[in-house]
């Protein structure tokens, strides 16, 4: 089969590699049929030493059930099913608390050793604790959209709660990717009032404005910090979202956050350390979030995808083929394009 390699720094190659198979009597074996590029996995085309194995790439996927193993029940040959980024058995200690990234049997996908969702196909670990059955066909037109059940959309739903969103109050995100446009959905779906997106690039600036964005912030830095205190009659957010992860975005979000405010982060951090300790002590402010549990959340948000009242899917602004994945990464890294979704 097909499948996306990392060997390192900007050396990203589609070979073809040994077919998915089942091993354990609890895993899946799914034939991708969408898949898609995050901007998370920027953060090892720019940073990865050099490695001969290379790493499978992709975890964030919809496919087709091939076949299971003998102790899987809750899913069958057939089924169109979307994965979400961690793979979980359903039923440890973290997974009844809905926290299945933190899965006691669970783990990620790609990697030497684990199939990625950027190939033909994948071995499912814990098949029924991990995948979700979807009520629709492969080629349903709300394709895109029930692909960030997968990863952004649950995460930016995760930023939210993580920063303690709720009716009426001020909300701020840092980031205009994926996740950050997502996180202004989610802010807006659980009842928002003024959403204040910082970013600088049109086309995302107008898409927050879609999703539910009510103020844009294009400075950087100290002066972004100042439009925000302008924009909220000098006290700061309620809730912050940090969706980017490194140091400048982090010491923006504590910064523009009101006292006793939240700031959700899912952005994964890029610094040992979270900046302004002292200020954000002083303020009381609650620092929350880490890797979305979007299996959790699938279930909640898939109505409001297929009921059309929220349209993540529209993040995704260019579609490639399984050997077009190499430009879509350097696409993505030269902020040509939002998100690239790969159809097989
Ligand atoms: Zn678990």
């Amino acid at each position: 089969m097909r499948a996306t390699v990392m060997y390192g720094v900007h050396d990203v190659r589609v070979e073809t590699v040994p077919d998915a198979k089942i091993i354990e009597s609890t895993d899946a074996l799914v034939r991708v049929t969408r898949a898609c590029i995050c901007g998370s996995d920027l953060w090892p085309y720019n940073s990865m030493p050099a490695s001969e194995p290379g790493n499978r790439m992709g975890h964030e996927f919809i496919g087709v059930v091939d076949a299971v193993g003998s102790a899987v029940r809750k899913v069958k040959k057939g089924d169109l099913v979307v994965a979400p980024f961690a793979w979980s058995d359903g039923t440890c200690e973290f997974c009844q608390q809905g926290l299945q990234t933190s899965c006691l049997h669970g783990g990620w996908w790609g990697g030497v050793t684990l199939d990625g969702g950027q190939g033909e196909g994948v071995r499912i670990p814990q098949a029924d604790g991990t995948l979700v059955v979807l009520p629709v066909g492969p080629d349903h037109a709300l394709m895109p959209s029930l692909l960030t059940l997968s990863d952004v959309m649950g995460t930016g739903h995760h930023a939210a709660l993580a920063a303690r969103v709720k009716p009426g109050r001020v909300v701020a995100v840092v980031g205009d990717g994926a996740v950050g446009l997502c996180g202004v959905i989610a802010a807006r779906r659980l009842g928002a009032g003024q959403i204040i997106m910082l970013g600088r690039h049109a086309d995302r600036i107008s898409l927050a404005r879609t999703f539910g964005a009510t103020d844009i912030v294009s400075e950087r830095g100290d002066a972004a910090i100042e439009r925000v205190r302008e924009l909220t009659g000098g006290l700061g957010a309620h809730s912050v979202l940090e969706c980017v992860g490194h140091g400048e975005a982090m010491r923006t979000a504590v910064s523009i956050a009101r006292p006793g405010g939240a700031v959700g982060r899912v952005g994964v951090p890029q610094e040992e350390t979270i900046p302004n300790a002292q200020p954000t002590f002083y303020s009381n402010i609650t620092i929350a979030g880490g890797p979305a549990p979007v299996r959790a959340y699938i279930e909640e948000l898939l109505p409001d995808v297929l009921e059309g009242r929220i349209e993540p899917g529209r993040v995704f602004d260019r579609v490639t083929n399984i050997e077009g994945v190499p430009d879509g990464y350097r696409a993505m890294n030269e902020r040509e394009a939002i998100k690239v979704m790969i159809e097989f």
